[in-house]
């Protein structure tokens, strides 16, 4: 039987980079996925998004480890939400300061593009292995393969192998260990907006496009082919507008035409795609202890969340490099020291972060359409203009900095209850530019004192 130094089950984004991290650190490491190697046997994704956004934890990660210039070029920088309500009318919400944006990036090049610095480095990639249980005792994995099962001991184990995680699973079957998960009542299917027939976008390709509509919504991010890709997030039952109530064309068109017109306008291919690509469930995963002897749990295998704050990769890669930090700081001849500290001090920051990712949920498919957010963003950003240290809009703080995602939650917490009592002014959207705005900033921090 092969014996391992470092084995990742997963060989999505998180597994991959953990493993260029590793491979950098001088390890022996080995990466295991159920998949086929997509360069030789392309496959579908089945319903994972196409696209996602990259932030700056994310960025910070991928210049640790000298991947920032690579990945640069085939990113998509997005500086706001782009509003379009019922009538085809826009807005524009930017979502920092000016050139501070989020970039749009496609899932597949990506995952490849890491995958191929790990082989450049040496990392040795085995497809088409499925974990189906590990062995803690013996830090044993077996995995089903094409010729039969086969097995391997490894002397430290990371499970990358995201929501479904199998080395989860094996966890589950151990004493003392929580474990809960959620899926949310909304699903999502992915659509297309083409390039227009003239090849060029269709739409502000530096924009993260909009639909919210109370209940449900539709959003787009730009492709470098110059195509959008949408992402239509609806109850599955129980609503005027939910998935089981479109069951042809008709429903389709109705529902586009009276909801999204503007976009409908847009998808020639709506009515193919739509009965043609798979329609998803979100789920949330949140579970302790992530760690068993020698083995541990990273990315959406610990804490999977729902997609509403363009995070799970972002927190994936910041697990990543938190780890290396650690292995760094105590070297690697106690895995199970390395990861009890990781665990320690990651759990409550990944908490909050997915509980934020629900609260988003409704500010993206409803509080977006709202005038008077569009006025709250407006002081608190002037509050961040004028105190760029102690005011920081939540949004800010998760998506452009790298404090904890607990704090950032506190504090966003503590500003929200400010927040609510100035605009509780009934005059405020003709006095916000007119506010004390030190007198804002004195009354939040007497709060935080208190
Ligand atoms: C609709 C949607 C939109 C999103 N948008 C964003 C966004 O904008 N920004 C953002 O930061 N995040 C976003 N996310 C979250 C992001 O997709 C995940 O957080 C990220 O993919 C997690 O990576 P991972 O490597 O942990 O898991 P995965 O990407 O799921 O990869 C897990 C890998 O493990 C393999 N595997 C699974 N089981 C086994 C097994 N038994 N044996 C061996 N291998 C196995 C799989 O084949 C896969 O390759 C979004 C998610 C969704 C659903």
């Amino acid at each position: 039987m092969k014996k391992n130094e470092i084995t990742i089950l997963g060989a999505g984004l998180i597994g991959t980079l953990m493993a260029i991290y590793l491979k950098r650190q001088g390890l022996e490491v080995s990466v295991y996925d159920k998949r086929p190697d997509k360069r030789q046997k392309p496959y579908d994704e089945g319903g994972r998004s196409i696209n996602m956004a990259l932030s700056h934890r994310g960025w910070k990660a991928l210049e640790e480890v000298g991947l920032k210039d690579k990945v640069l070029p085939i990113a998509i920088p997005m500086y706001g939400r782009k509003i379009h309500d019922e009538h085809g009318g826009t807005s524009f919400i930017p979502y920092g300061k000016v050139n501070q944006a989020i970039y749009s990036i496609s899932r597949g090049k990506f995952n490849q593009l890491l995958a191929e610095e790990g082989e450049r480095l040496g990392v040795n990639f085995n497809f088409e292995h499925k974990c189906v249980n590990v062995d803690f005792r013996n830090q044993e994995i077996t995995f089903e393969t094409e010729q039969g099962e086969s097995k391997i001991i490894a002397s430290a184990i990371i499970g990358a192998d995201g929501a479904y995680s199998a080395l989860r699973m094996s966890m589950q079957k151990q004493i003392r260990f929580n474990y809960k998960q959620e899926y949310i009542s909304h699903g999502y299917k992915e659509l297309t907006i083409p390039a227009t027939p003239e090849g060029e976008f269709a739409m502000d390709p530096n924009a993260l496009h909009i639909w919210p509509r109370g209940k449900f919504m539709l959003i787009a991010l730009p492709n470098p082919d110059k195509s959008f890709t949408c992402t239509l997030f609806l109850p599955f039952e129980g609503t005027k507008v939910c998935f089981d109530k479109i069951n042809d064309d008709q429903d389709l068109e109705s529902v586009f035409k009276t909801y999204f017109d503007d976009a409908y306008q847009l998808m020639p291919d709506l009515k193919t795609e739509f009965f043609k690509n798979p329609t998803a469930a979100l789920i949330n995963v949140e579970c302790y202890p992530w760690v068993q002897g020698t083995s541990i749990l990273l990315g959406d295998a610990s804490h999977a969340m729902v997609p509403f704050y363009g995070q799970g990769m972002n927190c994936g890669f910041e697990d990543c490099s938190i780890l290396n930090g650690l292995i760094d700081k105590l070297g690697t001849n106690s895995w199970s020291l390395v990861f009890e500290k990781f665990q320690k001090k990651r759990k409550s920051d990944t908490d909050a972060i997915c509980q934020l990712a629900m609260e988003n949920f409704v500010e993206m498919r409803d509080s977006v359409s709202d005038p008077k957010f569009i006025i709250r963003k407006k002081i608190e950003a002037k509050l961040h203009e004028l105190y760029p240290n102690d005011w920081i809009p939540l949004y800010s703080m998760v998506t452009f900095s790298d404090m904890g995602y607990a704090e950032a939650y506190a504090q966003g917490k503590l500003q929200e209850t400010i927040m609510n009592r100035v605009m509780a002014d009934p005059l405020i959207t003709e006095n916000w530019n007119k506010l004390d705005y030190e007198d804002i900033l004195y009354k939040m921090e007497t709060s935080k004192a208190v």
